[in-house]
Formats: C-alpha cells, sequence, structure tokens
C-alpha cells in the first residue's frame, strides 16, 4: 500500500519517534504547527478514526493520553494542549492513514480553540436541535 505513515511504522522512512508500544507509534509533525506537534497513530492501517473498531479507537486514545501526559511534563512553557483529528477530506485529512494532533499550547500563542475550526450550523433552534438529536441517538 501506497502510504507514508505505514512506510514510516515499517522503518522505510525515518521519523521523529517520541512514543511505541505494539500497536501504535508518535512523532513529531514535520511541518509543526507548534513546537512539540505530535501525531500518534495505529500501526495497523486505517484510511480514518471512523473506520477503527470501538476496541481500537479506545486502545489509540489510551496511547494519545500517554503522549498528552509526556508532553504536558516536559515541554517547556507548554500551558494547555489541543488535540484534534481531521476525519475525511472534507475535515482537512490529507494523510489516509488514522492520525491524531497533538499541539501543545502556550499562554498568548495566538492560537484559536476547536470551536474556530467551522461555523456552519444552520440553526441553533431547539426544534431543529431536537430533529438532530433524534436522528444521530444511538444504542
Ligand atoms: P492531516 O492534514 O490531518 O492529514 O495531517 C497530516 C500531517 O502529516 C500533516 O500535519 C503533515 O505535516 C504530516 N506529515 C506528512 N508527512 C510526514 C512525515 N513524513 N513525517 C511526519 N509528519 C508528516
Ligand atoms: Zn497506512
Amino acid at each position: 500500500m501506497d502510504c507514508i505513515f505505514c512506510k514510516i511504522i515499517a522503518g522505510e522512512i525515518p521519523c521523529y519517534k517520541v512514543y511505541e508500544d505494539s500497536r501504535h507509534l508518535a512523532f513529531l509533525d514535520v511541518s509543526p504547527c507548534a513546537d512539540g506537534h505530535t501525531m500518534v497513530i495505529p500501526k495497523k492501517h486505517a484510511d480514518a478514526f471512523a473506520e477503527m473498531s470501538p476496541e481500537e479507537a479506545g486502545a489509540l486514545f489510551e496511547a494519545v493520553n500517554k503522549v498528552s501526559g509526556q508532553i504536558l511534563k516536559r515541554m517547556d512553557g507548554v500551558t494547555g494542549l489541543t488535540i484534534g483529528m481531521n476525519t475525511y477530506e472534507s475535515a482537512g485529512q490529507t494523510v489516509m492513514h488514522t492520525h491524531v494532533h497533538i499541539f501543545p499550547r502556550f499562554k498568548g500563542d495566538g492560537g484559536g480553540t476547536t470551536h474556530s475550526i467551522v461555523n456552519s450550523a444552520k440553526s441553533a433552534d431547539p426544534g431543529y436541535l431536537k430533529q438532530i438529536c433524534e436522528r444521530l441517538t444511538c444504542e
């Protein structure tokens, strides 16, 4: 498969590795948005988060939790984190191998919040929210 992250996992492309276990790898983004910008990926290829099983997704976030703790402890001046995933093209995913971005945040860094990513909601009308809620309710 022609997947750049699978090639990193296979050791065919180098990376700045910060964490590895039997199922996950974490490495620095080569085009960082902040110092310490790190990505956590599953070793088993999945195009996107929605295609992972609940168990795989849970394990991935255990690794994210571990790496996040290390960043908070060890990055000079870090005072927060933004954690996120671009899932599928409409959300800006460019590498089609699931990855979780961890962006270290620093007081006054000028960055936005997750609320600044998109502002396309048609309405916040209670009737409309109820309709959406019914559609999205899952077991
Ligand atoms: P996304 O836009 O969410 O798909 O993020 C993909 C990220 O992968 C981007 O932030 C890239 O800078 C990063 N990236 C691409 N190739 C590499 C690489 N070889 N090593 C580390 N990060 C990479
Ligand atoms: Zn892959």
